[in-house]
């Protein structure tokens, strides 16, 4: 993009950034370069760089400009997975010895990837609960970690974290900042104008947004940093496919509007759920009485499409709250159009059972989708009426 299609609004870049069309036929979208391999003029003498795909293929480069024009961001790399740019991101950065400093509400794939894979080559982890931040500068101090880890709203308790307030701590101590940014999106909230170092997706949720395709990203101001993700992507090689990072673009594109329709519908649900007497707990940081409800307000748009709620009659009622919903399927993931339900103890965070970041097999998490409010509504209030 010019610098003066960087100047645009959010929506407007959503859907132009890196989207220029084909010169050759006058394409309004570029098309979808299904290939492995590009040819060469002579030896070495690349057509617009591109020589195999797993360096690099152009509906990939599309993603990644539209990616970093997004969080506001120099560069962003494309992977299979969010949990394969987690890694690539963490390989490039952690040396045995480092220590990550981990929210203890995150995702729990996160969680597993550095106790599982990571801890085993020597990388330390602690987990805190970072909405005390006095608790936060105390742990920075003493374990003087490499990665500052953190997720907000968190997956699956809502907590909002002052991404500001702890950059500032983590960069006393020469911590890199990372933001797993899948809940809010960049629709929502913009960790690296608000002090993080890097950004992380699943963009199988809300970026790609219509659960039919999984891909994950690292976003970064950093160059140097950038380089060595990308030396990884290259020689790692978990890229995401040309297919994946087409489709991820495309439901990029409707990312603003459906943001807002996300937030509107989890707002009116979280609203009529307050006081059901089956209902011990909502979590959604648009509810005034949310402890982090003021700072979500200065750090996000909107409050986001997720919530999760916990059940008065805990676990049997979660479960049959979960299995009589009707218009919300069962299923893991989140973010895309239709509502889904998610059992947490059980699925997304059965992997973190028996650690601190276990999660009640009270709670239910609700990802809330675009269809009509009021037959969400409905369908909630028939599955709680019911218990
Ligand atoms: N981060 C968050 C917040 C997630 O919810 C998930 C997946 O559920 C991931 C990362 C991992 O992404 P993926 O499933 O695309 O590997």
């Amino acid at each position: 993009m010019s610098d003066d299609e960087m100047m645009h609004g959010f929506a407007t870049r959503a859907i132009h950034a890196g989207q220029q069309f084909d010169p050759t036929t006058g394409a309004v979208i570029p098309p979808l370069y299904l290939t492995s391999t590009f040819v060469q003029r002579s030896i070495g003498d690349l057509r617009g760089g591109y020589e195999y795909a797993r360096g690099g293929n152009p509906t990939r480069d599309a993603l990644q400009t539209q990616l970093a024009s997004l969080e506001g961001a120099g560069f962003a790399l494309s992977f299979a997975s969010g949990l394969a740019a987690e890694d690539a991101l963490l390989r490039a950065v952690l040396r045995p010895g480092d220590h990550v400093l981990m929210g203890n509400d995150v995702y729990g794939g996160t969680h597993r990837l550095v106790r599982r894979i990571f801890e085993p080559w020597g990388v330390g982890l602690t987990t805190l609960e970072l909405s005390d931040l006095a608790a936060a500068r105390d742990a920075l101090e003493s374990l003087r970690p490499r990665v500052l880890w953190l997720e907000t709203p968190s997956n699956p308790l809502m907590k909002i974290t002052d991404i500001t307030a702890l950059a500032e701590l983590a960069h006393g101590v020469g911590a890199l900042v990372v933001v797993d940014n899948t809940f809010a999106t960049p629709f929502l909230q913009q960790p690296l104008v608000l002090g993080a170092d890097v950004v992380v997706h699943s963009t199988t949720k809300y970026l790609g947004g219509h659960s039919d395709v999984l891909g994950g990203a690292v976003v970064t101001n950093d160059a140097e940093l950038a380089e060595q993700v990308q030396f990884l992507q290259f020689a790692a090689g978990a890229v995401s496919s040309p297919m994946d990072a087409w489709l991820t673009t495309r439901g990029i594109k409707t990312l603003a509007v459906r943001m807002r329709q996300h937030s509107a519908n989890a707002h009116a649900i979280a609203e009529s759920i307050v006081g059901h007497s089956a209902v011990a707990r909502v979590y959604y940081p648009g509810l005034p009485t949310h402890p982090g409800h003021e700072l979500a307000a200065r750090q996000m748009r909107l409050f986001g499409g997720m919530l999760s709620l916990e059940l008065a009659g805990g676990a049997a009622a979660a479960r049959a709250f979960a299995e009589s919903l009707r218009v919300f399927s069962l299923a893991e993931s989140l973010g895309g159009v239709e509502s889904l339900v998610n059992y947490p103890s059980e699925m997304t965070h059965a992997s973190v059972r028996g650690t601190d970041l276990e999660v009640s097999d009270a709670i239910i998490r609700l990802s809330v989708g675009i269809e009509e409010a009021d037959d969400l509504v409905a369908d909630v209030r028939q599955a709680l009426d019911a218990l």
